[in-house]
């Protein structure tokens, strides 16, 4: 019997920033389940590696170059996908930069724009390109973070990109409702790549796993899961939402 349920056979899914890490995860989860997947990043390389580990795995997969913040780019993927396979079902928003550790107060304006500009503006024109292709029944997701709640000091700016997803996630939902839901994710830590300059310290780590209640990080299977749940039709009556993914850790604005 397989690991997974089959809820996205016949159903074409977008995951940006998925060529490793919980984008991957997520594509990867959704693929497993029947999905047709898109994946990118910014890399041809990275791309091509990942498709060939999706298929490796008999999933159904198309890899593309998107750097999010690049209009082009992002008119490609929507584009290809539509070539591709005909249809939209899921996108999942997942790309993000956290270029700074600096306090907000010192933070340079090309690096609030930078941030800006990934972790929130690119989401968006993203989806209005994708908007017109949107299958009634479809489902849109935003990765934010446990960051959003309550900035933590070395990822402060970072942290309010991914408060702006919660508001974010509500505004769409009312817009794309009723054929469309749109909900949102907020992970815990999990040691990716993005998250090793913390992870990687072994002390650091540790009072992360003590910040949760299941006293451990979080894994992409994790994610992959929740986004899995949300995308699907157990999900039909869900909108407008944030999913804390966090092992229990608090997550109060
Ligand atoms: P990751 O493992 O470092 O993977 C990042 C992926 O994004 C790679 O495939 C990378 O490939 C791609 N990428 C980076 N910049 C991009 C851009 N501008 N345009 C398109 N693709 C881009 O990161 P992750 O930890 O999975 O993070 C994914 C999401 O989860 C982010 O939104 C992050 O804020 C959120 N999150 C992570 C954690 C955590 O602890 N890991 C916690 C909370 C939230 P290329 O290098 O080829 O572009």
């Amino acid at each position: 019997m397989d690991k997974f349920g089959k809820r996205f056979e016949g159903k074409v899914a977008i995951v940006t920033a998925s060529t490793q890490g919980i984008g991957f995860g997520i594509a990867e989860r959704l693929g497993l389940e029947g999905a047709s997947v898109v994946i990118s990043s910014r890399k041809q390389k990275n791309v091509d590696e990942a498709v060939e580990n999706l298929r490796s795995k008999g999933i159904e997969a198309l890899g593309l170059v998107c750097h999010v913040s690049n209009a082009l780019h992002r008119k490609n993927l929507i584009d290809k996908t539509i070539q591709r396979y005909g249809r939209i079902d899921v996108i999942v928003s997942n790309a993000a930069a956290n270029p700074s550790v600096e306090p907000i107060l010192n933070t340079k304006e090309s690096v609030l724009d930078k941030l800006w500009e990934i972790n929130v503006k690119a989401s968006i024109l993203l989806l209005q390109d994708a908007a017109p292709h949107l299958q009634k029944g479809s489902s849109v997701i935003f990765i934010s973070s446990i960051a959003g709640f309550n900035p933590p000091p070395a990822m402060s700016m970072y942290g309010v990109t991914k408060t702006a997803l919660f508001g974010l996630t509500k505004a769409i939902a009312a817009e794309m409702a009723p054929n469309t839901r749109v909900n949102c994710i907020a992970p815990g830590f999990v040691p990716t790549n993005f998250a090793s300059f913390i992870t990687s310290n072994k002390e650091m780590r540790k009072a992360l796993e003590e910040k949760t209640l299941l006293n451990r990080l979080g894994e992409v299977g994790d994610m992959a899961a929740a986004a899995a749940f949300l995308a699907s039709d157990d999900a039909a009556y869900i909108t407008g939402e944030t999913l804390v993914v966090a092992g229990g850790q608090p997550s109060r604005l």
